[in-house]
């Protein structure tokens, strides 16, 4: 998405000697074209991603505290790029209403909660939840588009390269071994990205962040975003879990798909 010059080389996958490019305008950095993630994605999860379960439990409390104090809690939600559907479970057990969409991954927790096609979908969700999806995009405004199909707000997570600008080598979210990520942001080339649909950044500076077409307190959001926080106010964050609900749900489905 930028105009960028040579900045690191690595190896990755054991086998590919690849190149990283930085833009010296907004400091976003990119791999070469990345021919190898066909070879990658044919298992879309790798053995290799062992804190998949800590980063949905991590995610949990800042998403159900910044959907309680910024957003209708009682709206429908989708989570981009879902994965296994792990997160999708866990916010409906915590009592919000949360749909799937991922291209790549088979559904192995919430099947039945498939969001509606996003053509269909327009404006329909209150937010959209893209969590360790931005570092695997090859196409960031392209796919940043086809979220906003579903909803004016997305909120993702990707860790922002720190501000001595780690090379590969120098930093483990470059993640060599798995030479699924791809595009490495900056605060300011997030900022730009969401310019171009007129979004509004706010993010914790580190890891979490949200694009919103809406004028919300930042101060609140890196609050909110903050985990100790997000813990700390767990308590008056619990709602309803859907989860028996969901059960009926699910028999009745299976009941239907017999007949
Ligand atoms: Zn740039």
């Amino acid at each position: 998405m930028c105009d960028s010059d040579f900045f690191a080389s690595a190896k990755i996958l054991n086998k590919y000697d690849i190149k990283y490019f930085n833009c010296g305008k907004c400091g976003f950095i990119q791999t070469e074209d990345p021919y190898w993630l066909k070879e990658i994605y044919s298992d879309a999860i790798k053995q290799s991603d062992i804190g998949l379960l800590k980063r949905n439990i991590d995610l949990l409390n800042p998403t159900r505290a910044v959907i309680k104090f910024q957003f209708n809690k009682k709206g429908k939600f989708v989570d981009y790029g879902a994965g296994y559907g792990i997160f999708v479970r866990m916010m409906r057990d915590a009592g919000f209403d949360f749909y799937w969409s991922d291209k790549y991954c088979d559904n192995l927790f919430a099947k039945d909660f498939e969001a509606a096609d996003a053509k269909t979908a327009k404006a329909k969700y209150e937010m959209l939840t893209a969590y360790e999806v931005f570092e695997h995009l090859e196409d960031p405004i392209q796919e940043t588009e086809e979220m906003l199909k579903y909803s004016d707000s997305i909120m993702f997570s990707t860790y922002l390269l720190p501000s001595h600008k780690p090379k590969p080598g120098e930093w483990w979210y470059y993640g060599p071994d798995h030479g699924q990520h791809i595009s490495i942001y900056t605060k300011q080339s997030l900022k730009i990205l969401g310019g171009r649909f007129n979004l509004n950044l706010y993010s914790n500076d580190k890891s979490i962040h949200l694009l919103s077409k809406r004028k919300l307190n930042g101060f609140l959001f890196k609050a909110l975003t903050f985990p100790y926080a997000a813990n700390l106010i767990s308590p008056v964050l619990s709602k309803k879990s859907l989860l028996d609900d969901d059960y009926k749900t699910v028999l009745l489905k299976l009941k239907e798909d017999k007949a």
